[in-house]
């Protein structure tokens, strides 16, 4: 018998009869004879529905009655699928996270869990009964609702499996595992058996949102077995783990992209100590997190163009902020959003000279413009205009010999 964590994202939980099947697929593990628990998401478009609800209302509104609203639509998933689960005869109840409880600190909307009691699902489930647990939600401090940010149901079902022991987390989604690349832009993506905790978690943290970001860090730090698979086709789907688990090694497994991107120019800053610290600090301090730099020293020395990015959804207030900082000298601020980043991801970079130059040859042979580009050990990440997206993906795809053949 084994212990297992089931989860079901937004559009396998789209309507009644997709809940039915995730019944009857939830039904097939406990006729194995295995402990479950499920964690769903709420039925597709909902989540956005809501948020749409607040913004309507308050643009700027309240996050902890943010949390309280937007955390509904997993209310009515597990309800539903409970209900399922009773009808096909299996013994079945819904959990919402207060009820667990699944503790989390208090920043809402983007809640971290920092802790989760098991013993009543434990219980629950030796006598039986399959726990229905409400992805995405979780307690705060002060005894209000929380959110874990959007895509946040799948951290919610790998922490569960952390917290139960579990001996497996099955990720249950629209595609049947994680592709080289997003296969809903490139066709020729092709789907990986197995990738490492550490690819995955780049790919995922650089946009690829099959996994939550955090969901990957957490399955890394407890060792969970996290597969991805699809909810409609029977077909094995992609194994998260160790390195030495894989004996087939890419030099560059996967390549994501992410639109959540926006630029910043300042042109002729004072080139002088301390300004760095002068523009970037008070984004700091307003919670602006800056990814990409890159400085230019003007021909006279004296001035400087300094570009960086940050999140598409915080540019109006990073503008806002440096405009108000009346100390800061410069001619212009150019804002930009129309930009994508584009990563190339592989383990085998650590070892092997030549990703990054593939990655500016192709691009450059394509004649599109890089504007920005940063490194770590096993990414190479670029910027370019927005318009070129699928195109850079495309070829890029094809330069490192990913595409199915
Ligand atoms: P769920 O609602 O089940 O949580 P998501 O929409 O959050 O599903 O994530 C699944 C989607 O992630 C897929 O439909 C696919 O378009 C997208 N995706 C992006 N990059 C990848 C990738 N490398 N492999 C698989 N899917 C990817
Ligand atoms: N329903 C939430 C969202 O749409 C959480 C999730 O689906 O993982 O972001
Ligand atoms: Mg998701």
């Amino acid at each position: 018998m084994a212990r297992i964590v089931m989860k079901f994202g937004g559009t396998s939980v789209g309507d009644c009869d997709r809940i039915k099947n995730v019944a009857r697929r939830v039904k097939a593990e406990v006729d194995r004879g295995n402990e479950v628990a499920v964690v769903v998401s709420a039925m597709s478009g909902v989540t956005n529905q809501l948020v749409d609800y607040c913004k309507q209302i308050a643009p700027l509104h309240d996050a902890r009655e943010y949390d309280v609203v937007v955390s509904t639509g997993e209310q009515v998933t597990i309800g539903l699928l409970a209900m399922a689960l009773q009808e096909l005869g299996v013994p079945a109840r819904s959990w919402t996270g207060w009820q667990i409880p699944i503790e989390t600190d208090d920043a809402h909307g983007k809640a971290r869990i920092e802790g989760i009691a098991v013993e009543g699902l434990e219980r629950a489930m030796k006598d039986g009964q399959v726990a229905v647990v409400a992805g995405f939600q979780g307690i705060g401090p002060e005894n209000r609702i929380t959110t874990l940010g959007r895509g946040g149901s799948d951290t919610s079902a790998v922490a569960l499996a952390a917290a139960l022991k579990a001996d497996r987390c099955d990720i249950y989604t629209d595609v049947d595992g994680v592709y080289t690349t997003d296969p809903r832009i490139v066709a020729k993506a092709r789907k990986l058996d197995k990738i490492t905790y550490e690819e995955m978690l780049e790919l995922a943290s650089l946009g690829a949102k099959v996994l939550q970001t955090r969901s990957v860090e957490m399955a890394m730090k407890y060792r969970v077995r996290v597969q991805v698979l699809s909810s409609f086709v029977d077909a094995p789907g992609t194994l998260v783990c160790d390195e030495d688990e894989i004996v087939e090694k890419e030099l560059v497994s996967g390549i994501a992209y992410s639109r959540d991107e926006a630029k910043i120019t300042l042109v002729k800053v004072d080139d002088r100590p301390g300004v760095a610290a002068a523009i970037f600090g008070p984004l700091t301090d307003a919670n602006i997190n800056v990814d990409m730099i890159v400085q230019n020293v003007s021909e006279d020395g004296t001035h400087t163009d300094l570009t960086f990015t940050v999140a598409k959804s915080d540019l109006d207030r990073a503008v806002k902020v440096l405009s108000e900082k009346t100390d800061l000298k410069y001619d212009r601020l150019v804002p930009d959003s129309t930009v994508v980043k584009i990563s190339v991801i592989g383990m085998g970079m650590r070892s092997h000279a030549g990703v990054a130059q593939k990655m500016f040859k192709t691009l450059a042979d394509k004649s599109i413009n890089i504007l920005l580009i940063s490194t770590s050990e096993i990414k190479v990440s670029v910027l370019i205009a927005d318009e070129y997206a699928e195109l850079a993906l495309r070829a890029l795809h094809s330069a490192y010999g990913l595409d199915t053949k």
